[in-house]
């Protein structure tokens, strides 16, 4: 299922396959004082291997791609550990692997995405849009960001408060539990500041939209069972997005 871990002999032969590619989009940034910095990218993995393994189960040979950890994070730079990298260079990379991917005989590519700076999103909108005028492969990109897709997850995701809160610590709670400090996320108060609002009201990183510790919404309401929930919703939202040709 994960592609760097086949050996070349396992990947021939992958255009007979109609085959998708999964890619996920993570990011190196600042999620509280109690996740680490890369929680973006564990949670862009577990989205994209879920949806691998339901679109295997649906008889669709789906590969994971290793994923992409570094991206445009302008709204937590300001944060010890953030690592940011120019929206244009994210477009040209994901373009480049996609005509690489499309050599390869991959019919499919799906962008999996679990950060939302607003110019990582873009950035990833474009890609997908300057793929599209490419031809090949597909590409397919089921932007949680849009509301048909955002009103599947929690509550806390819909209403905007969604960076190292509930939703997220969830996850992470999930995928990667040691890696969390639950006495720091335990003391966290909740803070309901919705990134959307800020960002229609142009606030442009996180101390400014008032997330004075990198987080937002209810960490402290965070569970395991709830992170499970949340990586099965995005798994089938993956695996529909491709099926359905959306
Ligand atoms: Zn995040």
């Amino acid at each position: 299922m994960r592609w760097e871990e086949r050996r070349y002999p396992q990947l021939a032969g992958i255009d007979a396959q109609d085959a998708v590619a999964i890619l996920p989009l993570g990011a190196i940034e600042a999620h509280g004082p109690h996740l680490p910095v890369g929680s973006d990218v564990w949670i862009a993995e577990a989205m994209a291997r879920e949806g691998a393994r339901r679109l295997a189960e649906r008889g669709v040979a789906a590969y994971v791609l290793p994923a992409l950890a570094y991206a445009p994070s302008p709204f937590g730079a300001d944060f010890p550990g953030t690592l940011s990298i120019r929206p244009e260079t994210l477009v040209a990379l994901l373009v480049d692997l996609a005509a690489s991917l499309a050599e390869q005989g991959v019919a499919t590519l799906v962008l999996v995405n679990s950060h939302f700076d607003p110019s990582q999103v873009s950035a990833v909108r474009e890609a997908a849009e300057r793929i599209r005028e490419l031809g090949r492969p597909r590409v397919v990109f089921p932007d949680l960001t849009r509301r048909r897709l955002a009103e599947r997850l929690t509550e806390e995701f819909r209403s905007g408060s969604c960076h190292a809160g509930r939703y997220e610590s969830s996850i992470v709670l999930a995928e990667r539990p040691e890696l969390v400090d639950e006495e720091a996320r335990a003391a966290l108060p909740p803070l309901p500041i919705s990134l959307v609002d800020a960002i229609r009201n142009g606030r442009a990183t996180f101390a400014h939209a008032g997330l004075a510790e990198a987080y937002c919404g209810d960490p402290a309401a965070a569970s395991v069972e709830e992170g499970h929930a949340i990586v099965a919703t995005l798994g089938e939202i993956v695996a529909e997005a491709v099926t359905s040709g959306v």
